[in-house]
């Protein structure tokens, strides 16, 4: 991390209790780009993969085999998995159902991800169906995927605040939490879909989870920055013992639900903090800026990480 250096961040001082290493999940060519209204060809998105693999990212959500109708940034997904293949990282992809998970498979997907909404209202706006149908499509994915020894990841969206329902009950989050254990998904990643999630808040969802014997290591965060707490927010949950934070690279990816033009937490702004606590994520930070400055080009629209902006005057 050369850049960090050379721009005279402070000495690397690791807090007690902080770990010397996490995962990061880049999200850019999956949650970024879906909610980008400009729009990136299958070219485009291989170059961006091979960007983030050469930077250091160990695992990119690659696609999602949504139907194009609905989510038109994800069509072709497929040829982008397969033309991204031969790099040496983890290329899960997003599939909202059985034939979903039967298209991606075909187009050689190794590690898949199914996501839920905690609400039932952002269920029915976002997701199409209810709450219940939805758990029982993404319950038919784990079990065809266990049959295949593929890894599941779950999304819990809207697990701390929902435009139409409001705060969300840590209980509510739990519910789902333990509903998609039961059927086969440990890995869990909360997302702050519209960005409202406070430090106490986080804290106090993820006391209520592993309170209730949900293994920390098994929970990661998806925070999005739309009031400026994301870092904060990875904070309380690095001290609550979260090892896996999910990012997007130059911070693409706007919020659908607010009228902002920050989005998912920018991977440049977390590693920016990371690195000053000495932790490492085996991600070059100048690399992965250079890539987010690459990407915002592409999409036409300026950067909106706080270390992006500050690089470049
Ligand atoms: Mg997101």
């Amino acid at each position: 991390m050369t850049g960090v250096r050379a721009l005279g961040l402070p000495a690397m001082a690791p807090l007690p209790g902080l770990p010397d290493t996490v995962e990061i999940w880049e999200m850019s060519p999956r949650d970024g780009l879906q909610a980008e209204r400009a729009r990136l060809g299958v070219e485009e998105r291989v170059e961006l993969i091979e960007r983030l693999a050469a930077a250091g990212c160990a695992i990119i959500e690659a696609g999602s085999f949504v139907r194009s109708d609905r989510v038109p940034a994800m069509a072709g997904s497929d040829e982008v998995l397969r033309r991204v293949a031969h790099l040496p990282v983890r290329t899960p992809v997003l599939v909202p159902n059985l034939r979903g998970y039967e298209l991606a498979r075909a187009a050689g997907a190794q590690e898949v991800a199914v996501f839920l909404s905690v609400t039932e209202s952002f269920s029915q706006s976002n997701l199409g169906a209810s709450r219940e149908t939805m758990e029982a499509a993404a319950a038919d994915v784990v079990s065809q995927a266990a049959r295949d020894g593929v890894r599941v990841r779950g999304y819990l969206s809207m697990a701390f605040g929902d435009p139409w329902e409001g705060t969300v009950p840590p209980r509510e989050v739990l519910g789902l939490a333990q509903r998609m254990r039961a059927f086969g998904v440990q890995a869990l990643s909360l997302g702050d879909t519209i960005g409202v999630a406070t430090p106490g808040q986080v804290t106090d969802v993820l006391r209520t989870l592993t309170g209730e014997g949900i293994p920390v290591g098994d929970i990661a965060l998806h925070m999005h920055d739309t009031y400026g707490q994301a870092l904060a927010n990875v904070s309380a949950g690095l001290a609550a013992g979260v090892r896996v934070f999910d990012a997007s690279a130059a911070g693409i990816g706007g919020c659908p639900f607010a009228r902002s033009a920050t989005g998912n937490l920018a991977t440049d702004d977390l590693l920016w903090m990371l690195a000053g606590l000495g932790i490492h994520t085996g991600i070059d930070l100048d690399a992965l800026t250079e890539t987010g400055a690459w990407l915002s080009a592409a999409l036409d629209k300026p950067p909106t990480s706080r270390v992006a902006m500050a690089l470049a005057r």
